[in-house]
């Protein structure tokens, strides 16, 4: 009878002991993008808090409380670094906590707007590729325990990415290189237009603070009704209403929405930064391709 006993203890303790090692990690993500690449890598064994939700603007976003606190109780705190996270210093200091901060940008070489680096990194999807490499070995180095798995789940979350740039790739062959323009709102694929060769045209800046003068509006339509731009586009950070007049006045259509800064929620044409990547192809191929 007591050598069931300890045989039944001796069982438990080892039942308990793996998984004492999966305990999961608290990281948090700044904003809807970066969250999901975090997601991808660090699977069970971590919990993604985000401070910029789904269809947030990281641009000109204000922390509240519960950041705050998501902030404190964190373990990793992952930016996308060039700029984009303005809000974030006062934040963190106010949060207070321990989270080491990782710039998801780090080894990305960055596009200049002036003296700024472009943060917009991730449409390119090469440079994703970089932001998952500093994820998992943040996440190694926070939890060794899990270390093998973030690397397994990198490798493959690694290949999908592959296989995605390759469609991208093979999307914008199929439109012809006169017809590889378009306009968006704010100036947010300039990475995207580096690496597939399509040019963006828009007539907010860098950031979805700045407003276009109506001079630069005038430019914008003058210069879509010379190149015979087909096509522009909405976005789900911008307001609508200055594409939708450039439509108006220039006759070009609207091609749909292009995701930029942010995922749609779960039910939305964007939830993952896969599924963003292969809405955006789509909504140009079929607005501009032949
Ligand atoms: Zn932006």
């Amino acid at each position: 009878m007591r050598r069931w006993f300890w045989l039944a203890l001796l069982a438990l303790v080892t039942l308990v002991a793996p998984a004492r090692a999966q305990e999961r990690l608290n990281v948090v993500a700044s904003f809807s993008i970066l969250a999901d690449l975090v997601r991808n890598v660090g699977g069970n064994g971590v919990n993604v808090a985000m401070l910029v939700g789904p269809e947030g603007d990281a641009h000109v976003y204000r922390p509240n409380p519960a950041d705050a606190r998501k902030v404190a109780e964190a373990k990793l705190l992952f930016i996308n670094g060039f700029g984009l996270e303005g809000w974030l210093p006062r934040l963190v200091q106010s949060a207070g906590g321990k989270a080491t901060i990782v710039t998801a940008t780090d080894g990305v070489t960055p596009l200049k707007l002036g003296s700024a680096p472009d943060p917009h990194a991730w449409q390119s999807v090469a440079n994703a590729k970089i932001y998952v490499a500093n994820i998992r070995d943040a996440l190694a180095a926070a939890s060794p325990a899990n270390a093998t798995a973030f690397r397994a789940n990198a490798d493959s979350y690694l290949a999908e990415l592959d296989a995605l740039d390759s469609e991208v790739r093979q999307a914008v062959a199929t439109i012809s290189e006169a017809h590889r323009k378009v306009i968006s709102t704010h100036r947010a694929f300039g990475y995207f237009a580096a690496a597939y060769g399509i040019e963006f045209i828009a007539p907010v800046g860098v950031s979805t603070e700045s407003e276009p003068s109506a001079r630069d509006i005038a430019g914008i339509i003058t210069q879509i009704k010379k190149a015979k731009i087909p096509a522009v586009f909405l976005e789900n950070v911008s307001d609508p209403r200055l594409i939708q007049r450039i439509s108006e006045e220039t006759g070009a259509r609207i091609g749909g929405t292009l995701y930029s800064d942010s995922l749609t929620a779960e039910k939305g044409e964007a939830p993952t930064y896969i599924a963003m990547v292969r809405h955006n192809i789509k909504a140009l191929t079929s607005a501009l391709g032949h």
